[in-house]
């Protein structure tokens, strides 16, 4: 048997005996109900002892020292005891984990810093504290926006799109730079991570100076060279012989001129990633001059259509809206063959603006299109070469649509096409209003 169904039925046992004690004397004396009664008030009085010294040993919580009392009475404080161990054992687990968990996220080389759905700082470790000039006893409780008050950080942490990290300059440190992030978790928690990238910054200016610099030192000779491959090119008393070779270096040196123009214009587009210019753009006249452009080519796609599906207007810098368009329509017509066809495409809806090139062109093998506008990255340096491409244009776009909040996606099919186009956000799009397609 349970030692606890042992203490009931030793329970229930004294309580008959006590009634049955009280029968007795109770009879002795002539008063049965008497004898009962008092029976049964002393068997309370002493059950109200018991009750009294559990309460009393509850209120003072002295676990380690039970009262020693047997029976049922026993059996609740053995339970009670019990189940006091095993809250400790969880508790002591619990705090130690709460340790190790403080202990690492402290010596994480980032900085975590834990907000909770009103934007409020809940938590934050030493690197957090040290970057953000954070203190525990001023700042926890305090709303984020409060003390990081740089507006790319506010508009990051309102935008609700935290796939990306935002760079901001310290509250306090002139030359650094720290990049947050923001994970959203639980109930509209955020853990924001800090990181100090202030070395890569450093690096990457450093590396745009060299490019740019080189890229300016570079075309003064480079002028120098082409103007006497031209002049060279042009004299009559030119030897046959040196005809061909003089051309070709003529080529090579228009090559050249194009490419450090391309990387000058990507080390100024480099220099901010702040949005463009908000000047209205008339997308069709620009595509009716790119269209032109295309058909003064002496090498060139047989058809070059224009769509025009609506009059809205393009918020921009027109500028480098012009530069990203007609480097994809350079490339449609470098990479379509004569007896082929470009077609630029403007259109609206919901989602925004689009502008997109289809060629019929040689299209582009399915593992290459991820990092086409990787600076200098060509499908095939051959067929690149050949049409006197620098491996810039598509760099360019992709950084020219950046600063306009925009996106390119490429579509292509080896050997039957491509098509690129550009979506830019509805912000970026004035009074839109759809037209009839229209073909020039
Ligand atoms: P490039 O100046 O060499 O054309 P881009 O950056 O403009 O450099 O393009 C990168 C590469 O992508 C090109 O070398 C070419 O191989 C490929 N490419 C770009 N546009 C097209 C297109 N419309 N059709 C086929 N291939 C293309």
């Amino acid at each position: 048997m349970q030692p606890a169904t042992q203490a009931w039925w030793f329970a229930a046992g004294r309580l008959v005996g006590t009634v049955a004690v009280g029968l007795g004397l109770g009879w002795l004396v002539g008063s049965v109900w008497g004898g009962l009664a008092c029976a049964l008030a002393l068997h309370l009085g002493w059950v109200l002892a018991q009750l009294f010294r559990l309460e009393w040993w509850l209120r003072h919580r002295s676990f380690a020292d039970p009262p020693d009392v047997g029976g049922v009475w026993g059996e609740i404080v053995a339970q009670i005891v019990r189940l006091h161990r095993r809250k400790r054992f969880h508790k002591q687990r619990f705090v130690q984990l709460m340790r190790q968990l403080q202990r690492s996220t402290a010596a994480l080389p980032s900085g975590v810093v834990i907000l909770n759905a009103q934007r409020e700082i809940v938590w934050f470790n030493r690197t957090a504290g040290e970057l953000l000039d954070l203190r525990r006893t001023a700042d926890l409780g305090m709303r984020i926006e409060h003390l990081l008050r740089e507006p790319q950080f506010i508009r990051y942490l309102a935008g609700g799109d935290y796939s990306n990290s935002v760079v901001i300059r310290p509250p306090a440190g002139e030359d650094a730079y720290l990049s947050l992030q923001v994970a959203p978790y639980g109930d509209g928690q955020l853990l924001l991570l800090v990181s100090d990238v202030s070395r890569q910054m450093r690096l990457e200016a450093v590396r745009r100076d060299f490019v740019s610099n080189a890229s300016h030192e570079l075309r003064s000779p480079l002028t120098v060279i082409s103007g006497y491959l031209e002049t060279l090119g042009q004299d009559p008393a030119l030897d046959d012989e040196l005809r061909g070779p003089v051309a070709e270096m003529q080529r090579q040196a228009e090559r050249m001129t194009g490419m450090i123009r391309d990387l000058l214009e990507l080390s100024r587009l480099e220099e901010s990633d702040a949005a463009s210019g908000g000047a209205s753009i008339d997308v069709p006249a620009m595509l009716a001059l790119l269209r032109k452009d295309v058909l003064a080519r002496p090498i060139r796609p047989r058809d070059v259509r224009v769509r025009i599906d609506s009059v809205a207007q393009l918020i921009g810098d027109e500028p480098e809206i012009h530069s990203a368009f007609s480097n994809l329509v350079d490339n449609a017509a470098k990479y379509t063959p004569p007896e082929g066809s470009i077609e630029m495409r403007w259109w609206v809806d919901e989602d925004g603006g689009h502008f997109a090139v289809s060629d019929t062109g040689m299209g582009i093998p399915k593992e290459h299109i991820p990092r086409l506008t990787e600076r200098f990255y060509r499908v095939d340096a051959g067929r690149s070469r050949g049409t006197g491409g620098s491996g810039l244009g598509l760099a360019i776009v992709k950084h020219v649509l950046q600063r306009h909040g925009a996106r390119l996606e490429v579509q292509s099919e080896l050997g039957s096409g491509s098509t690129f186009t550009c979506h830019f956000p509805p912000e970026r799009v004035s009074a839109a209003q759809a037209v009839s397609a229209a073909t020039a």
